[in-house]
């Protein structure tokens, strides 16, 4: 579709309608839900995968390599308005570059979607678009190749195969990209949230631990393996084979293992820190194998003990008596009584969780000094946020609910930022508006995180109550406290209200995105999830300890401060099937996306609403020299000199809207042939 003066080139885009659909929602002839799913179809059987609503890009993912991410497609889109092109994601990260450099101001870009959408695909082509086009001195190149070496690191320890998703990010991950007045990038920072560490230690059926541990048994040199005392066979290991799917065709551990290695290098990891970590990574193995015999004594593999602490670094003697013994400190006296051997399997898994998670934290920092921004000028940011999306398996446990309950605020953050911002602006600034009904997903949220009444309040209250706390009482006090939630069902209430059959020990939380059912139950052991969820335990026992949730809740929190003070840009994820096959468009599975999204709603706010507004007097400022009356000074109200102006211009009457302190513009596209004019004048 060519766009002439800013106006559609009508005959041209009659045709290309027909032929690929329409590249924006915001143009289609009707703003329902089957106009919008034909027309995703229509482009998704093209391969046109992205496609606009207003500045928001929806993207299908293809499940197939595509040829439009190449130089050539990068060279295309730079410095070129956004709608001059058919829409990519290369358009909203030049886009956000160049609003961010003229105006000075900082930005994020919200990736979302459900597991498998393509998020993680997505926010690695922005950082790549940034880092190829943006301009570049040879100092500046290796803060680049940094930012981009980063990736496949924290891949291989951060993510694994799932039933959704074969590269499945297992922790949430926000990076600012940071740029001089120039437009350099200049450095990067990461934050990090709740690695999925129960994986380490139990996969479920068809699932994989993290990629790390088979590329190096995969991969790794004879030497490496043999100093490691590491056998290369993936099978021998307990914690990669309870998935029972250790070899995947989808995935090379062999190839990946080289360009992980190679990565580290660029990241600043010399010889002593590449083999210290992957002395880790080994340890964590041989912890695995370690079994227990009936005096809970490690005696079968001792050497695997004996390997394990030489490579943690830790006498072999304290760590054989930190897996079998509690030991209990009477004043000055220690007391050590034998684990069962229930428990010591359970101090072996909790130890080697807590080393890998401590592990992958301190390799997020690592990277972060090697990112870390030296060019002391002013800077701005771009984030990107590529979070682990929504998802639902057949057992959920604590961590899935810390997922969803984070897609949650992340969908909350967005109506707040979009349909509920959108409407209370129109109220204030006094434009007639037909409200649009969207559901606020709010209500769990607050189900989730409310002060001394949510879920995780009463996890807490449960984990800190001293004496008989369990996972039964727990469920007890949600059903005591939540009975009645309309987003809330028990064992108890279950056939009442879905009639869909709950064991007991469960309950299920009806999402925004769907229905999931969180299992308490998870280890059989009594207080499971009392034992979870201390984070660390503070040895200043006065002080009351932060349990994992709270911690989650609070730097969900934060996160959305650092978001709320930044201009935001969307990217909606959508899954176009669950068997992961090139070309399939799954209507029914697009439907519900589309629906939960709330990509409906927002186009039909975008399409009853304006897109463009400024401040009378900044707009006045910026586009006076168009209009003789105006220029070079307009001596009254600023509001009579936008009117002037914009009449001047040719707005139509029914393309603006005076507010009470701004003006509002239907589309964009008529102010980029404004823009033109100015940029002429
Ligand atoms: P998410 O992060 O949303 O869970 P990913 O980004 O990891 O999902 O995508 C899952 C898989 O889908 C990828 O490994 C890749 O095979 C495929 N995929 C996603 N986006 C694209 C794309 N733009 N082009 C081709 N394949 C894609
Ligand atoms: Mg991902």
């Amino acid at each position: 579709i060519k766009y002439k003066s800013g106006q559609l080139d009508m005959e041209g885009a009659l045709t290309a309608r027909d032929r690929v659909g329409i590249q924006d929602f915001v143009l289609l002839d009707e703003t329902t839900e089957a106009a919008f799913l034909t027309n995703l179809k229509k482009r998704f059987s093209k391969d046109l995968i992205y496609t606009y609503v207003g500045t928001l890009i929806v993207s299908v993912n293809p499940y197939k390599e595509l040829d439009i991410y190449n130089k050539k497609q990068m060279d295309t889109y730079m410095g070129v308005n956004f709608f001059e092109l058919p829409p990519h994601i290369y358009a909203l990260a030049d886009n956000a570059y160049h609003t961010m450099l003229t105006e000075f101001n900082n930005h994020f870009i919200l990736i979302s979607g459900e597991s498998g959408a393509g998020k993680t695909e997505a926010s690695k082509k922005i950082l790549q678009y940034y880092a190829v086009s943006c301009p570049s001195t040879t100092l500046l190149n290796t803060v680049r190749d940094k930012m981009l070496m980063s990736n496949p690191v924290l891949e291989a320890f951060g993510n694994a195969k799932t039933l959704k998703n074969d590269n499945s990010s297992r922790f949430g991950k926000y990076m600012d990209i940071q740029f001089n007045s120039e437009g350099d990038a200049v450095g990067g920072h990461i934050l990090n949230y709740l690695l999925e560490k129960s994986r380490v230690v139990h996969q479920n059926h068809g699932e994989r631990n993290f990629h790390i541990f088979y590329q190096l048994v995969e991969g790794g040199a004879d030497d490496l393996l043999r100093q490691l005392g590491l056998e290369r066979d993936v099978q021998h290991y307990n914690y990669l084979t309870q998935g029972e799917c250790a070899i995947v065709s989808s995935i090379n551990d062999r190839n990946d293992w080289k360009t992980v290695k190679n990565a580290l290098q660029v990241i600043n990891f010399d010889e002593i820190n590449t083999n210290h970590l992957f002395g880790i990574v080994a340890s964590v193995l041989h912890l695995g194998n370690i079994q227990f015999d009936s005096d809970s004594k490690a005696s079968i593999y001792t050497h695997l003990m004996l390997f394990s602490s030489q490579l943690l670094g830790v006498d072999a003697q304290s760590l054989q008596e930190g897996l079998t013994f509690r030991k209990i400190e009477a004043r000055k006296d220690q007391v050590l009584t034998p684990f069962t051997i229930d428990h010591a399997i359970y101090a072996r898994d909790a130890l080697a969780k807590a080393i890998y998670g401590q592990t992958f934290t301190w390799l997020v920092n690592r990277i972060n000094e090697s990112m870390e921004n030296k060019d002391p000028s002013r800077k701005t940011v771009i984030g990107l946020l590529d979070i682990y999306g929504f998802e639902v398996f057949y057992v959920n446990s604590f961590e899935q609910f810390c997922i969803n309950y984070c897609n949650e605020k992340l969908q909350q953050l967005f109506i707040q930022l979009t349909l509920k911002a959108e409407q209370d602006e129109y109220e204030a600034e006094n434009i007639e508006w037909e409200p649009v009904q969207f559901f606020n997903n709010k209500i769990i949220c607050d189900l989730v995180e409310e002060k001394h009444r949510g879920i995780i309040s009463i996890l807490d209250e449960e984990c800190l109550r001293p004496g008989d706390a369990t996972d039964l009482t727990f469920l007890e006090r949600l059903e005591d406290k939540m009975g009645n939630h309309p987003h809330f069902v028990t064992h108890k209430l279950a056939d009442k209200m879905t009639r869909k059959t709950l064991e007991r020990g469960d309950f299920r939380l009806l999402h925004y995105a769907g229905e999931v059912t969180y299992c308490v139950l998870m280890c059989q052991s009594k207080n499971a999830i009392v034992k979870e969820c201390f984070s660390t335990m503070d040895p200043d026992s006065r002080k009351r300890p932060e349990t994992v949730a709270t911690h989650f809740k609070s730097s969900l929190l934060k996160l959305t401060e650092i978001l709320m003070a930044k201009e935001a840009w969307y990217i909606r994820c959508l899954k176009s099937n669950e068997s992961k096959q090139p070309g399939q468009f799954d209507e029914a599975l697009i439907r519900h996306q589309v629906k939960y999204l709330g990509l409906m709603e927002h186009l039909r706010v975008r399409r009853a609403g304006f897109a463009y507004r400024r401040k009378f007097d900044v707009f006045l400022k910026r586009y006076k020299p168009l209009c003789p009356a105006t220029w070079p000074h307009w001596r009254g109200e600023p509001a009579d000199g936008v009117e002037v102006l914009v009449q001047h211009l040719g707005y139509l009457p029914h393309e603006y809207k005076m507010g009470r302190t701004k003006i509002f513009i239907r589309h964009p596209r008529t102010l980029y042939a404004t823009e033109d004019a100015y940029e002429k004048c």
